[in-house]
């Protein structure tokens, strides 16, 4: 296998995040030993079949079988995604309301009813916001409706670890393998202690006759020792110190690139829907090379192969900054200039 450029951002299709030696230490010194895994994962944690069965053990058990239960995951149609599918895994049943670009309070309010277990809700690039959080979590609340928040990649910022519980979600999930920098197979889980109680019950079912739904999702002593690692140092990383890093090495593609007729670049700083400050190119009318579909393959066939973003609000191409390494815009660059002046 080659190794490629990772443009395109902490997805799980080029490999995550990079492991620091921090990390790394800590996971090979876990993997010389025995732990009480259950002590582990309590130490670990102090972190949607929570919602659905509680800490009750005879619904723990009964999942994905839902009969009986509160099954139904209440989203806004316009956040229909590719992970979605989750939910069903462990026997919630996905129940949508409003249109796919838009939706009104009385919508989520008509489709509040006594088989709803909880309102899901996704916070990523480029994805609908529907209801404002705070109205979500009123009309949910209400009506004693936990409200669950998938924000996979919104850290950094760092803050966002805690703003979305202060806002008042009952329970948000973080990978643990973007941002955060740990490794790609863990998670976090974080929020009202009796939803992260129910959830870690439905993992991982020690002393029980049964396994729960949880069991392929679980994350060994390796992974735990090295996503604490992980978040450790991620708390004590200059965030500003980062993103200045990320505005010299994407400023040097701008650089390289700009002037180049009908072409828009624009160094893009600020924009909560990007990770980051990034270099996007954008295609002006009168622009007649290679479309941005085009470009994508070309820089995926070359040698090394670079993988850029899947694009934005339009046409465009966004080199994402989060996973380049130092010397790798250099080589972003020469391409990109290569195939964008043929
Ligand atoms: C990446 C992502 C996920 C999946 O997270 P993994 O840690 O890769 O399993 C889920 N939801 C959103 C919005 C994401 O961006």
């Amino acid at each position: 296998m080659r190794p490629v450029i990772n443009a395109q951002s902490w997805v799980t299709v080029r490999g995550g995040s990079l492991l620091a030696p921090e990390v790394l230490d800590a996971m090979n010194e876990a993997a010389t030993c025995f732990v009480n895994m259950e002590e582990l994962n309590l130490a670990a944690g102090k972190v949607v079949a929570a919602c659905m069965t509680g800490t009750d053990p005879m619904s723990i058990e009964m999942l994905p079988d839902t009969k009986g239960l509160r099954d139904e995951v209440l989203m806004f149609k316009g956040q229909r995604n590719h992970y979605d599918s989750m939910f069903e895994l462990s026997g919630g049943n996905i129940v949508e309301y409003g249109g796919v670009k838009d939706t009104e309070p009385y919508q989520l309010e008509a489709a509040i009813t006594d088989r709803t277990c909880c309102v899901a809700v996704v916070n990523g690039p480029f994805i609908p916001v529907g209801l404002h959080i705070d109205e979500i979590i009123r009309i949910a609340h209400e009506r004693n409706v936990p409200v669950i928040l998938d924000a996979a990649a919104e850290v950094p910022p760092i803050a966002n670890l805690t703003s979305f519980i202060d806002q008042g979600v009952d329970m948000v999930a973080f990978s643990g393998g973007k941002g955060i920098r740990g490794p790609q197979n863990t998670g976090l889980l974080a929020g009202r202690a009796e939803l992260v109680q129910a959830a870690y019950e439905n993992m991982i079912s020690f002393g029980k006759p049964r396994a729960g739904v949880g069991r392929p999702f679980k994350v060994s002593k390796e992974n735990i020792v090295g996503l604490v690692t992980a978040i450790e140092l991620f708390l004590d990383i200059d965030q500003e110190a980062v993103w200045a890093d990320w505005r010299r090495s994407g400023g040097y593609i701008f650089d390289r690139l700009k002037g180049i007729p009908h072409l828009r670049i624009v160094m893009e700083d600020g924009d909560p829907n990007r990770a980051g400050p990034q270099p996007v190119i954008y295609f002006e009318p009168g622009w007649d090379g290679p479309k941005a579909d085009e470009i994508r393959q070309l820089l995926e066939k070359g040698d090394p192969p670079i993988y850029v973003g899947n694009g934005g609000y339009r046409d465009e191409l966004n080199i994402v900054m989060v996973n380049v390494q130092p010397g790798e815009e250099v080589i972003i660059a020469d391409r990109l200039e290569e195939i964008l002046l043929r």
